[in-house]
């Protein structure tokens, strides 16, 4: 543990995109749920590249509030690389992580906080209720079923990145080099002593949902794939059973062939294996691409994220050289 540095104790790492609508009053309740904890604290707002007044409204706060600290970053980048971002440069001793929609509370902060004080290194949020829609709670639910059944880690069913880590964990996660960022995967698996707390998630208070379901869909296959090579595997296995079936198959026309004599009309099972052997081929190779490109993103060694102003972060000590170049590569 870093003991040299730091004399912060929360840090709350919030990603911001276009959520002018609820910036005054996410602010106003944080100041307020976090003024009472009496011990100090910092919170890192993220802004991944606003379209409306949000880094104007985060400017006008941080002025006249210290505590409060803003990364610009030069464009949109996502959520998980957002989050990203703001751990990089937190220093508290317990990093907590929420949304800036209001729809993870402020007031469920203290209680993840009693929980690292209890000695748990990794405190993550479950969601008691969805609020969503009954499609897209199915969506959710399914998806970290099957993650949970093919992945090596196990990703706490409903715990998004609504949550608490400490210092040691976020400093772990900030040496793990990929880019493919699933914050709430790589928290799991670096293990240690964790546990979860429910609380009830409110609607999202005002703006629009930044996750459409491309995105959605987007993520899933990021934790999906950066976490279970099982997707691979299958396909190996469909293959081999399609393969078997085919030999089989094989055998039935030479057996006709040669005692039956009554060939020609195989047509129809010739196109149909065709097709089907063509389809399976196709999927297997998509498979190989998605983990291809991964592999591609990571050997390009770009870095995760450009920041284009810092606010707030009075550097005493000028953390990083990288950094103030506007660039913030990962070691
Ligand atoms: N967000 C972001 N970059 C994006 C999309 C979203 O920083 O490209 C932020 C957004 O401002 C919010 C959080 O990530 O604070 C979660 O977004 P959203 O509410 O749309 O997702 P959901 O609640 O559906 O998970
Ligand atoms: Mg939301």
């Amino acid at each position: 543990m870093n003991t040299d540095t730091s004399h912060i104790t929360y840090s709350v790492v919030i990603p911001v995109y276009n959520e002018s609508e609820t910036l005054p009053i996410l602010l106003e309740k944080l100041e307020n749920v976090l003024s009472g904890l009496s011990e100090s604290y910092e919170v890192i707002l993220v802004n991944d590249g606003s379209k409306d007044d949000s880094l104007e409204i985060l400017m006008k706060w941080q002025n006249d509030h210290p505590p409060f600290k803003i990364i610009n970053l030069s464009r949109n980048f996502g959520h998980q690389i957002a989050i990203t971002a703001g751990l990089d440069l937190t220093e508290g001793q317990a990093v907590m992580v929420m949304d800036g929609d209001l729809q993870d509370p402020p007031e469920v902060l203290p209680l993840l906080i009693e929980k690292w004080k209890a000695g748990y290194d990794v405190v993550y949020a479950i969601r008691k209720q969805r609020k969503e829609g009954f499609f897209k709670r199915m969506a959710y639910r399914t998806f970290y079923r099957v993650l949970n059944n093919i992945s090596e880690v196990k990703i706490p069913i409903d715990a998004g990145d609504f949550g608490l880590m400490d210092r040691k964990i976020v400093d772990l996660l900030k040496k793990l080099p990929e880019r493919n960022r699933f914050v709430r995967g790589i928290r799991s698996w670096v293990g240690y002593r964790q546990t979860g707390i429910e609380y009830e998630r409110s609607e999202r208070f005002a703006g629009d949902v930044k996750y459409t379901y491309k995105r959605l869909i987007n993520l899933a296959l990021d934790g999906l794939i950066s976490f279970s090579n099982v997707p691979l595997r299958l396909m190996v296995y469909v293959g081999l059973s399609v393969s078997g079936f085919a030999f089989i198959g094989i055998l039935v026309t030479l057996y006709k062939r040669f005692f039956e004599a009554e060939i020609p009309r195989g047509y129809t099972t010739i196109l149909i294996s065709i097709l089907f052997i063509g389809g399976i081929q196709l999927i297997g190779m998509g498979l190989l691409g998605e983990y291809i490109g991964r592999v591609y993103d990571e050997v390009k060694q770009r870095p995760v994220y450009i920041i284009k102003g810092l606010f707030g972060f009075n550097d005493k000590s000028s953390p990083d050289p990288n950094r103030d170049s506007g660039n913030a590569p990962r070691q």
